[in-house]
């Protein structure tokens, strides 16, 4: 691929080139990694200018409804809205449903809108890492907000809390039984708590929901010292509710942009970023070096049969590894 071709025609917002530059970014091949790596290091410096939204939810909790709702009202306003998605299960389903446009119809056919499904690059490592360099793409190609959708399952929701500005978790009401489940980690990631369906015969109970959930909030610690958390009840299917919660959004962008905290939680991203690609590295090699690898597998079996202890093991093989 002709790489001045596709830096130019991704900064120019091609869709041609940005859907090429996203295949070559989220391709395994050992070959395609040089150049990919080449190219988001000639985008990065276009990059950073958008607002990134992580959404989750337990799966039709409404998330793709929300996300069609939220964007179209976004493209409305002249913004220009990349959804992608993080969902590792994709590998072992066989098939993306997260970020799939048939989820999201009205967004799917919206021009000021890109969807991009999950990568199926197999471990959550794998997928994150493609998600966040896909980010520096589309934010090249001046899309100016990035929604990043997963699932409400797992290791998954605390990778992309760690990629986004801004973490929503979508809720559905019926309060009760579910405050008792719900995972006290996720409402400490938690930057806005929305309960969705709050529509019909569902109302009663979104508005109880909501109440519940503040009280919950109110004992935990928050993910910013300066940012409460809005609880609010929205249906995603009317479109009640959408604009207020991009309002508190844009409200969080003024307060912690204003004082420089938004930039050191990028930061710190970044760092931690680093320092996950250097574990992956690792292992890469790791597994690269059939010496190390054989030595591997016979200390593992010395390991299990309690004749070498796991500390003697991990040094001897990191020892391999570096001489
Ligand atoms: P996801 O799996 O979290 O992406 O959920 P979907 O967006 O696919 O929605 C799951 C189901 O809930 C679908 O049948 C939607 O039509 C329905 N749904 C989504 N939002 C609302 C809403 O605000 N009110 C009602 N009543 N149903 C909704």
């Amino acid at each position: 691929m002709d790489l001045d071709a596709c830096v130019e025609g991704v900064l120019a917002a091609d869709r041609t080139w940005l859907g090429r530059a996203v295949t070559l970014v989220e391709s395994t091949r050992a070959g395609d990694r040089a150049p990919a790596t080449e190219l988001l290091h000639r985008l990065l410096p276009h990059a950073g200018g958008a607002r990134r939204v992580g959404i989750t939810g337990v799966p039709g909790v409404g998330k793709s409804t929300f996300i069609d709702a939220v964007g179209t009202s976004l493209t409305a306003q002249g913004h220009r809205v990349a959804v992608l998605a993080v969902d590792p299960s994709s590998s072992v389903s066989g098939g993306s449903i997260l970020g799939d446009k048939t989820r999201m119809p009205r967004l799917a056919v919206d021009d000021a809108a890109f969807i991009r499904p999950s990568p199926s690059s197999g471990s959550l490592g794998g997928v994150t890492r493609t998600t966040r360099e896909t980010m520096v793409v589309v934010e090249a190609a001046g899309f100016d907000v990035v929604l990043v959708e997963t699932v409400g399952v797992g290791q998954s929701e605390t990778a992309v809390a760690d990629m986004v500005d801004f973490f929503l978790v979508l809720m559905l009401p019926g309060a009760g039984d579910e405050l008792q489940g719900i995972k006290k980690g996720v409402l400490e990631l938690a930057d806005a708590l929305v309960v969705n369906k709050a529509d019909g015969a569902n109302e009663v109970a979104a508005q109880r929901a909501v109440r519940d959930y503040r009280a919950a909030l109110a004992i935990t610690a928050p993910a910013h010292p300066r940012w409460v958390p809005p609880v609010l009840a929205v249906s995603a299917i009317e479109g009640t509710g959408i604009d207020q919660v991009w309002g508190h959004v844009q409200a969080y962008f003024r307060e912690l942009a204003d004082d420089g905290e938004l930039g050191r939680r990028r930061a710190g991203q970044q760092v931690r970023w680093m320092w996950a690609m250097v574990d992956d590295l690792l292992r890469d090699r790791l597994r690269a070096s059939s010496e190390v690898q054989e030595l591997a597998d016979r200390l593992e079996q010395q390991v299990a049969d309690g004749k070498v202890t796991p500390a003697a093991a991990a040094a001897e093989i990191t020892g391999a590894l570096f001489r």
